[in-house]
């Protein structure tokens, strides 16, 4: 219930959307929350304590006007709330379902030690959400439209969010992918139960209205040379991210069974959506006693897509213990009511099995001193080997850098881990070492988070338009 007093927060608990039940979530590639009904939103939003000085806004990657928002939630102003929310992130919707909201805003809340901080990441989905279902769309009649067009080649958050700084600005984006949606791994690796597909979809024909272009099924370096972009744009934004797999470096890496993570998830993604090219790219897991590798987003992603497919058991290994572990504690939460467990503190060392993968061998750990990152490093305890069986084994341990070769024509540098410099400081935020060329997201920073993508995206865009001269 509504109160019209400053103590919202003591006597109206912190509440998220409801979940599904269980039986869904076990076999359905569909969002497993419920939307928030617009009374609950809106005093969940009044919860806020306005601070003078609001830590969520500091901590959020992109600065979102938070306690500005909720209050106009609060106020029944959706359309205002989303107005405001898109002043300073490009995918509001998409970063209300899968940010780490525990790390990031509502961790940094001041309610968030006694009372449950405010629930920041639903109540932005909720507001973008609305907003659309109302017709709302981006206000562009004040757009004073340029004769400048720039090349943006990736349509994942970072180019996405280059691309809507730009339209915002009248310069016009032409967004090249490889493939056959938006959204890069929005659409090709988070699945469904985190994002749904239709999201994006509804975004890419925003996007369009703003006025944005999409050249969708187009390899840039394949079916379009660079230098060809070079000569007929005014700049290029470059937000390739980062595909390399991470290997273990144990024995046992190629038997039969053993796969990388991502071809698992969007061979999943293909089949679910009907894209799927070749029937003998999608990896069944059902019936099959399943081992994931890793501790972050995209092991849970790989445990909970297993658990959807049928797997008789799956099981998720990680070097580390619970409260070192990197992905979102929400999706661990979730991953364990799914019916994944968890075994920590244990650590890979060899893949067994004669024809093909039979089990893995790990290893006990024990947290030792920080590492360079400043996380604990695992050390193996000796003689505490065990097998545990397996029929297959998911490597999820993150991506390395994947530049693209013909980035060395381009005269673009590289950094000593392969990743593309492009500082985020003046003359032009995120140029890199050829003028005419900014980047940003994965492929600058390693591989990290939805909204920081989305921040470097926007700030390159930036860039481009001071280098644009607009
Ligand atoms: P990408 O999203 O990788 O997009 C790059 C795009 O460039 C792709 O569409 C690709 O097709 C295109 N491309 C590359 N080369 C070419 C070329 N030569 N020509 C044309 N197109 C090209 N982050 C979160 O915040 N929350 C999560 O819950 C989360 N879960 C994740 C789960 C998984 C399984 C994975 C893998 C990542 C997850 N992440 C999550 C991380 C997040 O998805 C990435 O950090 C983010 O998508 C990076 O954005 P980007 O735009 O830099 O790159
Ligand atoms: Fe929180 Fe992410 Fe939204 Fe920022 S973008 S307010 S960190 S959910």
């Amino acid at each position: 219930q509504r109160l019209n007093n400053n103590f919202q927060f003591v006597q109206v608990e912190r509440g998220e959307p409801s979940k599904k039940g269980l039986l869904s979530r076990t076999r359905e590639f569909v969002e497993i929350y419920e939307p928030f009904e617009q009374k609950d939103a809106s005093s969940q939003a009044h919860r806020c304590l306005d601070c003078g000085n609001p830590y969520c806004e500091w901590k959020c990657p992109v600065h979102n006007y938070i306690p500005n928002w909720l209050k106009l939630l609060s106020d029944g102003n959706i359309l205002e709330a989303a107005e405001l929310s898109h002043m300073t992130n490009t995918l509001p919707e998409v970063c209300g379902r899968v940010c780490p909201q525990d790390r990031l805003c509502e961790g940094a809340c001041t309610l968030n030690q006694d009372f449950g901080a405010v629930t920041i990441g639903s109540a932005e989905k909720f507001i973008t959400d609305t907003a659309f279902a109302m017709g709302w769309r981006p206000d562009m009649s004040n757009v004073k439209w340029t004769d400048k067009r720039v090349a943006i080649i990736g349509a994942g958050p970072a180019g996405l969010g280059c691309a809507d700084i730009l339209v915002r600005n009248g310069v016009k984006p032409v967004v090249f992918d490889r493939y056959p949606e938006i959204g890069g791994l929005l659409t090709f690796g988070i699945p469904e139960f985190k994002l749904e597909k239709s999201v994006m979809q509804n975004r890419r024909r925003v996007f369009e209205d703003m006025g944005v272009e999409f050249r969708l099924n187009t390899e840039v370096g394949k079916d379009v040379e660079m230098t060809a972009l070079l000569q007929e744009f005014d700049a290029v934004f470059l937000g390739m991210g980062t595909y390399t797999y991470m290997k273990g470096g144990f024995p046992g890496e190629n038997l039969p069974g053993v796969y990388d993570a991502l071809p698992f998830l969007i061979a999943n993604v293909n089949r679910n959506m009907g894209w799927e090219k070749d029937s003998s790219d999608f990896i069944s897991v059902a019936g099959k006693r399943v081992v994931v590798l890793g501790g972050g987003d995209t092991a849970m992603d790989c445990n909970r897509t297993s658990i959807r497919q049928g797997a008789e058991a799956v099981v998720c290994a990680y070097r580390r213990d619970e409260a070192n572990m990197p992905g979102s504690r929400r999706e661990v939460q979730n991953a364990k009511e799914e019916g994944v467990e968890f075994l920590f503190n244990r650590q890979p060392i060899e893949i067994v099995g004669n024809d093909r993968v039979e089990g893995i061998k790990v290893v006990t750990t024990e947290l030792g001193e920080p590492d360079e990152k400043g996380r604990r490093r695992p050390v193996p305890v000796a003689g505490s080997e065990e097998i545990l069986p397996a029929d297959v084994v998911l490597i999820a341990f993150g991506f390395q850098p994947s530049p693209a070769p013909w980035l060395s024509d381009i005269d673009v540098e590289l950094n000593s881990w392969q990743g593309v410099i492009a500082p985020e400081e003046q003359p032009y935020k995120f140029q890199t070492s050829n003028p005419k060329v900014f980047a940003g997201g994965d492929m600058v920073r390693g591989s990290d988070l939805v909204v920081t993508a989305i921040w470097e995206g926007r700030q390159a865009g930036e860039g481009i338009l001071d280098y644009l001269e607009i």
